[in-house]
């Protein structure tokens, strides 16, 4: 059996992905989808890696037990009917790409905490204005999304002495003695946030989640990091939380429409950081031993022991 890659030969990427997997796994057949001409040596494929966004036709591959999502999303996956519903199907859950979301976390969560973006905006005017930075103990940072990517944000967070809050769908008694607090109400969650960080995956209970009511709910003051899914914000709320001092300053890495088209509002926004979808980007080096591990699973017949399967009932 083979494994298909399906990047385009020119994709920046598909060299070091084919490189990376075949250093992985070196005793399997591993070639690029565009190669196989044939329906025989589509039939050889049992494991389709794929992006998170135009997978390609994956119904020509007849053998298919896995279809691994090179991306920790899989939003458009789920709803993309070039992918068979009866395939297992697995996001991306690699501990470096964890690593650097938190990083990412971190890094705004702390330039809002100390006020440097204001301190950007006098150096432009040259002006000399300290700011009082209160301590990070003082802080709350809510993490709505509280999975592979949120809880490893709330170590690095945890670290600055912040008091953490999460949100998950479902409780846990597996962390009661952790450094934090995980609830199933977003509201709860987001109540008493100094920042309010959003990694939740995007499915039909989460779209438009940072909205009016959401931003009702939060401490007035409060920004917000939206490192999830453009589709996760109702941007004409955003905007009038700002405009009313509610929300006091926005983050942004994800659209709902990528690249942000050149007239957007939110690029020339004085309280809103606009970053191109850059949060956290799987690479191949660490994710090809992520996926060679779930190959291995696939051979042995445990289907169950595959880090990242989704649950399309859930959505994630
Ligand atoms: P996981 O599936 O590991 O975690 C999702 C978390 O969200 C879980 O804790 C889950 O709860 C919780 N959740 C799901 N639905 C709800 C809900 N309705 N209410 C409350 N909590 C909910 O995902 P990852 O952490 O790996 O990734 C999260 C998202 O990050 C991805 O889906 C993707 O959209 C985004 N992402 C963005 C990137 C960027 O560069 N900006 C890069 C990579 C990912 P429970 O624990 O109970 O299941």
């Amino acid at each position: 059996m083979s494994i298909a890659l399906l990047l385009d030969p020119t994709f920046r990427t598909t060299p070091m992905w084919m490189d990376a997997l075949r250093r992985a796994m070196p005793a399997e057949h591993i070639v690029l989808a565009g190669e196989l001409s044939h329906a025989a040596a589509e039939a050889t494929v049992d494991i389709a890696l794929v992006r998170g966004v135009d997978p390609g036709d994956l119904r020509r591959f007849t053998n298919l037990a896995l279809v691994q999502c090179l991306w920790a999303g899989v939003d458009k996956l789920i709803v993309d009917p070039s992918v068979p519903t009866d395939v297992t199907l697995a996001r991306m859950v690699d501990p470096a790409l964890a690593d650097q979301m938190a990083t990412t976390a971190l890094a705004h969560t702390l330039d809002i905490c100390l006020h440097h973006h204001d301190y950007r905006e006098r150096q432009a005017r040259a002006v000399w204005q300290p700011r009082h930075a209160k301590p990070m103990t003082t802080k709350t940072v809510a993490i709505l999304g509280f999975g592979a990517l949120g809880k490893r944000c709330a170590e690095y967070l945890a670290m600055t002495g912040a008091n953490i809050v999460g949100a998950r769908s479902s409780r846990t008694s597996a962390e009661d003695h952790a450094p934090w607090r995980t609830t199933t109400c977003l509201a709860e969650t987001v109540a008493n946030a100094d920042v309010v960080i959003n990694l939740l995956p995007l499915t039909e209970e989460t779209v438009g989640v940072l909205g009016e009511a959401l931003f009702a709910a939060c401490t007035p003051g409060a920004a917000l990091i939206n490192l999830g899914r453009g589709a996760h914000l109702v941007e004409n709320d955003l905007l009038a939380s700002l405009a009313a001092g509610h929300l006091s300053r926005a983050v942004l890495d994800v659209f709902t429409e990528e690249p942000l088209p050149a007239e957007h509002p939110f690029w020339g926004h004085p309280k809103i950081t606009v970053t191109p979808h850059v949060a956290a980007e799987t690479d191949p080096h660490t994710a090809a031993s992520v996926i060679a591990a779930n190959v291995a699973a696939v051979r042995s017949g445990r289907i169950d022991r595959i880090t990242g399967m989704v649950d399309r009932t859930r959505g994630y």
